[in-house]
């Protein structure tokens, strides 16, 4: 099979470009250094998605009826594509455009639709997800964080951990305990941050400054027309909202645009020969073209209307592996990228050692892998 974009898709890519070499700053790459969730690169994300929205660039796959273009998901990759070959310049807005969006659409009330849709729509707002606790990140389902219904509103007590921008966010899409069934006793709901008895800490972090943070609610207030969905219908939401999440991220093409700067360096240098280099970065090429041929048939399946199921984890895994590997490469045979001879290269590094543990544990992927598509028999829970 061959497969090319066709001449529109082609067009989108080049206007999308076009519009990131005019707009991004000079230093745009030395800039990106301080990290997705950084005081700096949040504020700069805030004017540049402005600027991506006024030029209907924020949310084209958005349904026209909430002023997107209604671009099919082909468009949505290609627009995720662009982004992160660049160093994702939307910083935590991703978020919004992926999968809180679309999200509110599916399972908002018109008023949460009427409130939230309009700002994220302008660029203006920045949501942190409040899912892992200290005892609950892969058995997401133990979390703990109770939110007790007391006439209009709920008191919500607990911790989360992991928190990525929550330092900066305006709001939480928050997953609280409201029963003790494992999985319907769980009720998201939206949390604005500068609510009394919320306190964040940071976390020192390798992928830079404002990362990720522990988040304490004690006693915190919220009516009950925060609530989103029913109460006990998280599993459900978050199911449709992960798969968004999760797809709006194509990291195998930041990993493959780091693979070839750093071919590019080691020609340049006069140190790409021998049979290792070579046959690692062929390794390396091959993983990550893998990994984007496991993602195009997800967004393929996406396009005909067709639901995902769990070769949305092979996909994951195969992009996981990508960029390791694309990382230890780096290490191994330009190292100095990682000082200050590639601002790039240290930005793919930073995002990329996290693969495998953010957004969900390879292991985790895996274990999905065995039962729902090898059915190798489970551990009974
Ligand atoms: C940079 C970064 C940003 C993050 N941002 C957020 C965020 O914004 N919001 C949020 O809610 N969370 C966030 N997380 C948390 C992330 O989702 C969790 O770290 C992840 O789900 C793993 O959970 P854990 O850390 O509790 O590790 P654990 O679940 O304790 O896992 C530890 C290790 O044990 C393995 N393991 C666990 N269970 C199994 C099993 N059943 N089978 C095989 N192996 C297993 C895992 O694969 C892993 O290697 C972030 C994490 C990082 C690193």
């Amino acid at each position: 099979m061959e497969f090319t974009w066709n001449e529109e898709q082609q067009a989108f890519r080049d206007k999308l470009r076009a519009f990131l070499d005019a707009e991004l700053p000079a230093d745009w790459e030395a800039f990106s250094q301080h990290g997705p969730a950084s005081p700096a690169l949040t504020k700069f994300a805030a004017e540049f998605c402005r600027k991506l929205a006024d030029n209907g660039m924020l949310f084209p796959h958005w349904p026209v009826e909430h002023g997107g273009q209604g671009l099919d998901p082909w468009h949505q990759q290609i627009l995720a594509e662009v982004m992160w070959e660049y160093g994702e310049p939307r910083g935590g807005q991703y978020m919004n455009v992926n999968w809180i969006g679309p999200t509110l659409m599916r399972y908002g009330t018109p008023a949460q639709q009427a409130h939230y849709l309009p700002q994220i729509a302008r660029g203006e707002m920045l949501w942190c997800q409040g899912f892992s606790e200290p005892d609950s990140g892969s058995d997401l389902a133990s979390l703990r964080t109770r939110a007790v219904l007391e006439g209009g509103h709920y008191r919500i007590n607990g911790q989360k951990i992991w928190t990525s921008y929550a330092g900066l966010a305006d709001t939480c899409f928050l997953l609280t305990r409201t029963s003790d069934d494992r999985k319907r006793g769980i009720t998201i709901l939206l949390v604005p941050m500068d609510t009394p008895g919320i306190t964040v800490r940071q976390i020192p972090s390798l992928i830079g400054e404002g990362d990720i943070h522990e988040v304490f609610f004690d006693d915190v207030i919220v009516p009950i027309g925060q609530r989103f969905g029913e109460e006990g219908q998280a599993w459900e939401i978050i199911g449709y909202s992960l798969t968004n999440e999760r797809l709006g991220i194509p990291r195998y093409h930041l990993a493959r645009t780091a693979l070839d700067r750093a071919v590019a360096m080691l020609k340049d240098r006069g140190d790409w020969r021998g049979e290792i280099v070579k046959a690692e970065a062929g390794r390396c090429a091959a993983l990550c073209e893998g990994a984007r041929t496991a993602n195009y048939a997800i967004v393929q399946k996406r396009s005909e209307g067709l639901g995902v199921g769990p070769e949305a984890s092979s996909a994951r895994f195969a992009t996981i592996m990508a960029e390791r590997a694309v990382c230890e490469f780096v290490v191994e045979f330009v190292p100095e990228a990682l000082a200050d001879a590639s601002p790039y290269l240290k930005m793919h590094h930073q995002r990329g050692i996290v693969a495998g543990i953010a957004s969900g544990a390879a292991e985790i992927q895996l274990n999905i892998i065995a039962g729902d598509v090898l059915e190798l028999p489970r551990e009974p829970r």
